[in-house]
């Protein structure tokens, strides 16, 4: 077996896929504390969907107000901050870029005014697919952008079809873009939220009384105490609002295709996504993932800590046990590591240890969520067979990604992608595994109880909804 000793430059980096966005918002609060506060503690909750900034529009007696900046949740909002926030119906979004770079210019919520004091702000999670042509058009029309996010296109068409009234406007809006996107646009006294017709991303609706919630994930309604009412429908338009809750466009005459992803890695484990709780829909596929696990194994160890639902699944299907046998410290934020070999291999220290009396002479399955780089999966592998393990093996519960994602997902591009044709010995072998096992796609489909219809697939099996004409198999 060829292994790797040296620590790549990337090791700090999860090498995970990142989701694009979280929404959350209030409207009609009554109390107790005020809504800023609320809309705080469902932007921490949805923190896990975009670290790179967080921002807050709502309705005062002066319009539309807006608190955003870069960073996390608790470095944006001070409480002063949050206690000056005079207002029961609060938009908060936080942001991780797919499309339009890291800076605060392209931070959300994004607001557009009118000089008679009419303001809207909307913020968005997903991507849309005709962003370029769109702003060309756009630009060609006499538009000028502020950012360079599509989150700006779309405010900017409804914005400039406004006089025909909101709903009429979002509506004309989503004939003309493409795409993935969950959006919440607020006005002096009305939420609206509206999805795509595929229904790539998440968005739920949520009560406490009279006071009505929109989150991109149910973990943020249950941090705020909020039921869970039912999810925004794919191509639905709903407005919140002094006459409650209305729903303007009936279902999506396409495919519903909700990112099978959400599942696999994006998505919290205690959320729950059309009507399937995210923790066991993966430990349903560790469970599957048994069947196609060949060699003999001391011990189930997860890849902490993506890999810790799928781990129980596999260890409970093989009844073997399941060991924490790699610390992962949670204290670690950006490390100012000098690229030095010496200190690179310290950074990985402080961030993995392994428990060396749990693996030595033993034969371990690691199992993760997802395999992208392989720069964990690489790290873990040479951690634990320098903590004296006999055999290490790599479980992965989902297939490999093949292709890019086009819908909010930032995935590396085809070259970069950890799985390659030269077939899955090769790979482990790259990796220093003994050897890896992948998910099937039909263990997703069986762990969520559907078929493959349901759900957008793209980046493993290149059927990208609503780009059938430009299908994009890449590898
Ligand atoms: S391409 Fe993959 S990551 Fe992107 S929406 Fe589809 S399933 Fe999700």
């Amino acid at each position: 077996m060829k292994m790797r000793n040296s620590v790549e430059p990337m090791l700090l980096a999860d090498c995970k896929p990142r989701e694009q966005c979280g929404v959350f918002a209030v409207y009609n609060y009554m109390g107790p504390g005020n809504a800023a506060i609320v809309t705080y503690l469902g932007l921490l909750a949805l923190q896990h969907r975009g670290q790179e900034s967080a921002g807050m529009a709502y309705a005062s007696t002066s319009g539309i107000e807006l608190v955003k900046g870069m960073g996390l949740v608790d470095q944006v909002f001070s409480r002063p901050t949050l206690d000056a926030v005079k207002a029961s119906t609060i938009l908060g979004h936080v942001r991780y870029s797919t499309t339009g770079s890291s800076n605060p210019y392209n931070a959300q919520p994004l607001v557009a005014r009118t000089f008679d004091g009419k303001a809207m702000a909307l913020a968005h999670n997903g991507n849309l697919t005709n962003t370029r042509h769109l702003h060309n058009r756009l630009l060609e029309e006499g538009q000028i952008f502020h950012t360079t996010s599509d989150t700006e296109i779309i405010l900017a068409l409804i914005f400039r079809y406004r006089r025909q009234g909101l709903l009429r406007a979002i509506e004309q809006t989503m004939q003309e873009i493409r795409g993935a996107y969950a959006a919440v646009l607020i006005d002096e006294d009305h939420l609206y939220a509206f999805r795509d017709p595929n229904g790539f991303r998440p968005l739920v609706i949520g009560k406490i009384d009279d006071t009505y919630y929109l989150a991109s994930e149910t973990a943020a309604l249950d941090t705020v105490g909020a039921s869970l009412v039912r999810e925004v429908e794919p191509g639905e338009i709903v407005s919140i609002g002094p006459d409650g809750l209305i729903s303007h466009s009936g279902k999506a005459d396409v495919r519903k295709s909700l990112c099978i992803f959400e599942y696999v890695y994006f998505a919290r484990p205690d959320s729950v996504i059309s009507g399937s709780n995210v923790h066991q829909v993966r430990k349903a596929v560790g469970s599957l993932l048994a069947g196609r696990v060949k060699q003999t194994l001391d011990m189930i160890i997860p890849s902490p800590d993506s890999g810790v639902s799928a781990a129980m699944g596999l260890a409970e299907a093989l009844k073997l046990p399941l060991e924490w046998a790699v610390h992962r410290n949670p204290y670690l934020g950006r490390t100012f590591i000098e690229p030095t070999q010496n200190e690179r291999e310290l950074a990985v220290r402080l961030k993995f240890n392994p428990i060396a009396g749990l693996v030595k002479g033993k034969k371990v399955a690691v199992v993760d969520d997802s395999l992208v780089r392989g720069t964990t999966a690489r790290i873990l592998t040479s951690l634990l067979r320098a903590a004296g393990a006999r055999e290490v093996h790599l479980c992965i519960a989902s297939p490999p990604y093949k292709n890019p994602c086009y819908y909010g997902i930032d995935i590396p591009v085809a070259a970069d992608l950890a799985f390659s044709s030269e077939g899955l010995q090769i790979l482990a072998e790259q990796i220093g595994a003994d050897s890896i096992t992948f998910a099937e796609p039909e263990d997703l489909y069986r762990a969520l109880g559907h078929g493959s219809s349901d759900y957008c697939t793209a980046c493993f099996s290149g059927e990208y909804p609503g780009l059938r004409a430009r299908r994009r198999k890449v590898c």
